[in-house]
């Protein structure tokens, strides 16, 4: 059993802290907001009834998650006995290099500090503490519960003793790990958000719409998801903050994000997590109805 800090309990904070729990190891979910702690909770809850209703796992078992869960408001209490801490904050370089200035004066020397960020650099992430060589990407996929995959992000000074580690602890979550270098937008993102921003662009452009966009993908190139959905449930906010990184980090103007998506993020039209973007969710029955753009 291991004590594993998780910093963030949004979409995928939630689910990492759920893998974590399931799989018998003590989980301090962090949060600055304690109405997203309960969410969470919520969240978690709900997801455990699921599994057990798919006999995925038992009631014993989820009640052994819920046990090994606690909710922790103040960084320094929840990371203290850590071995390994996962960031799982909003996706903001700015954020995200004071928490990790917070994570390394309070967790302990072993500790591992690792990122769930989709798109930030691991090695500017690492720059900010005094242990680089124990600062790691590990991207997990969302629902994190269901995604097998772990993107393993090597900084520049990562070592190979902790990329073992992460490689061992993921494998532990029955996750499938696999290691790349620390390049804007990684592999996952590199490939899937152009995609997501040119199915934008061609709403955008009026070739098609929401509906027939995410038909043609799903059922001309069998993705389970279509491009537009996805965008919804990854988060338009989220998406708009990988293209920039990637933008600013390539210089280059193929990943500049679609003035659609940029006039969406701020009209607050954030996908699943705000009830609507290029669908409108029913927050009753999850119901998810194509907006009709003009
Ligand atoms: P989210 O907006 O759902 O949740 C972010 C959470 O961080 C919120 O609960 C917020 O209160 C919390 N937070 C903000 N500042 C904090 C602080 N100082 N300390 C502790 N918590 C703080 O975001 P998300 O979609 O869960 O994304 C989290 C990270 O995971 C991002 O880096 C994102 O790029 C990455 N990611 C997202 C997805 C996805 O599909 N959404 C997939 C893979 C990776």
């Amino acid at each position: 059993m291991k004590n594993i800090t998780v910093i963030g309990a949004g979409t995928m904070g939630n689910g990492i802290a759920h893998v974590f729990a399931q799989y018998g190891n003590k989980v301090n979910l962090v949060d600055v907001n304690q109405a997203q702690l309960d969410r969470a909770l919520q969240t978690i809850t709900k997801n455990l009834d699921r599994q057990v209703s798919k006999g995925i796992i038992d009631e014993a078992a989820k009640n052994a998650t819920l046990v090994n869960l606690s909710l922790v408001t103040d960084l320094k209490t929840g990371i203290a006995n850590a071995d390994l801490a996962v960031e799982a904050a909003t996706e903001n370089v700015d954020l995200k290099l004071k928490i990790f200035q917070s994570m390394d004066e309070f967790a302990p020397a072993a500790c591992i500090l690792a990122s769930n960020t989709s798109s930030i650099s691991i090695t500017k992430i690492a720059s900010v503490t005094k242990r680089p060589e124990q600062v790691i990407g590990m991207h997990f996929m969302n629902p994190v519960p269901v995604m097998k995959l772990v993107e393993v992000i090597r900084g520049y000074s990562t070592s190979d003793a902790v990329t073992e580690s992460v490689f061992e602890m993921s494998k532990q979550l029955q996750k499938v790990p696999v290691e790349v270098n620390d390049y804007p937008g990684f592999v996952a993102n590199r490939i899937l958000m152009p995609m997501i921003n040119e199915a934008i662009y061609t709403l955008f452009e009026g070739v098609a719409g929401v509906e027939e966009i995410d038909t043609v993908m799903k059922l001309g190139m069998g993705h389970p998801m279509g491009p537009l959905r996805l965008a919804d449930f990854i988060g338009l906010d989220v998406c708009l903050a990988i293209l920039r990184v990637m933008h600013d980090g390539f210089g280059n103007p193929k990943y500049a994000p679609c003035p659609l998506l940029v006039n969406m993020v701020q009209a607050g039209k954030l996908g699943d997590k705000s009830g609507e973007g290029f669908y409108k969710v029913d927050p009753a029955t999850k119901t998810a109805t194509a907006v009709h753009f003009k």
